[in-house]
């Protein structure tokens, strides 16, 4: 039997980059600490702030909402919320809301859920078909950052907490950089620089892989759904998640080696590569350094598409 390295109980996992066997409580204990420390080093949260998770009910936002209140339950003058978006595809975001309300509801976390439905006047269903030269996945990452930005503003939320992990961050970081965008580049999460009209976001699982997130919420007894959206073949992370777990698998730690980077020539690209600022978009109002945002752009080229 493999047992811990700390304590002798029986090891449920092997962590490969620090070469460490842990137990489910010295694993718990090891995902912690990583997270707490990377809170506080993203940000000072002001009195009286208000977080919200993005909660989809899948195992990375379900985490983090179940961390973010253990760690800040008891400050009393700090609220909790969770908002989930549904873009309306069947047979996959029903299952995660199910399991996105039963978490908030154990959790006693006020839980919104906001719809494209009802804010845009669709479905990623309805338009799929009409999406033709982009990806659903396209108009969904879009739209959706937009109903998270408005709804957090309506529920005067202070910071927004996203669920992504180690992969997601470093997959985003490469993605950036083979399509040569800087400026896409220095715009990712955390946000260091308030912009106004924008939630800043807050990444407490930054430094997390995906695999421990995965089993810290089976340890813990947390409600997920993990099933695959049907549009996931349309996402181009794909490619970038097949080389990146070869390289992590040829040179453990290549992934937070990566992320290390990033961090520490972030604030040099940013002086060189300045965010634009921000006017609001004339048709909606939302923050966007063009006349119009892409929501109102890519929902008007629809609305043509959808009529011809
Ligand atoms: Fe949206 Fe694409 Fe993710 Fe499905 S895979 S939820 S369509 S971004």
């Amino acid at each position: 039997m493999i047992t811990c390295d700390k304590c002798k109980q029986p090891a449920v996992t092997f962590i490969r980059y620090s070469g460490a066997h842990l137990c489910s409580d010295h694993f718990i204990e090891f995902v912690d600490k990583r997270v707490k420390k990377e809170i506080s080093k993203q940000c000072r949260l002001p009195k009286n702030a208000k977080l919200a998770v993005a909660l989809s009910g899948g195992k990375d936002s379900t985490l983090a909402l179940y961390m973010i209140k253990n760690i800040f339950g008891k400050h009393r003058d700090l609220e909790l919320i969770a908002i989930t978006v549904d873009e309306g595809i069947a047979g996959y975001r029903p299952n995660s809301i199910k399991a996105a309300k039963k978490t908030a509801n154990e959790l006693e976390v006020p839980h919104y859920i906001t719809t494209f439905s009802d804010h845009l006047g669709f479905t990623l269903n309805t338009i799929e078909p009409h999406t033709h030269e982009l990806t659903p996945c396209t108009y969904c990452g879009v739209f959706r950052r937009f109903l998270l930005n408005t709804t957090a503003k309506e529920l005067n939320v202070t910071r927004l907490v996203m669920g992504h992990n180690l992969d997601d961050m470093v997959q985003s970081i490469i993605m950036n950089i083979f399509k040569g965008d800087p400026q896409k580049l220095v715009r990712l999460g955390p946000h260091r620089h308030i912009q106004p009209g924008l939630i800043p976001r807050l990444m407490p699982l930054r430094t997390i892989p995906e695999k421990e997130s995965y089993l810290y919420t089976m340890l813990s007894g947390l409600t997920i759904y993990d099933g695959e959206c049907p549009y996931a073949i349309y996402a181009q992370r794909g490619l970038f998640r097949d080389m990146l777990a070869r390289a992590e698998d040829a040179t453990p730690g290549t992934r937070h080696a990566i992320l290390s980077f990033y961090d520490q020539t972030i604030e040099a690209l940013t002086q060189h590569f300045t965010p634009a600022k921000l006017n609001k978009c004339d048709q909606c109002g939302e923050p966007t350094n063009k006349k119009k945002c892409k929501t109102c752009i890519l929902k008007n080229e629809l609305e043509n598409k959808i009529k011809e």
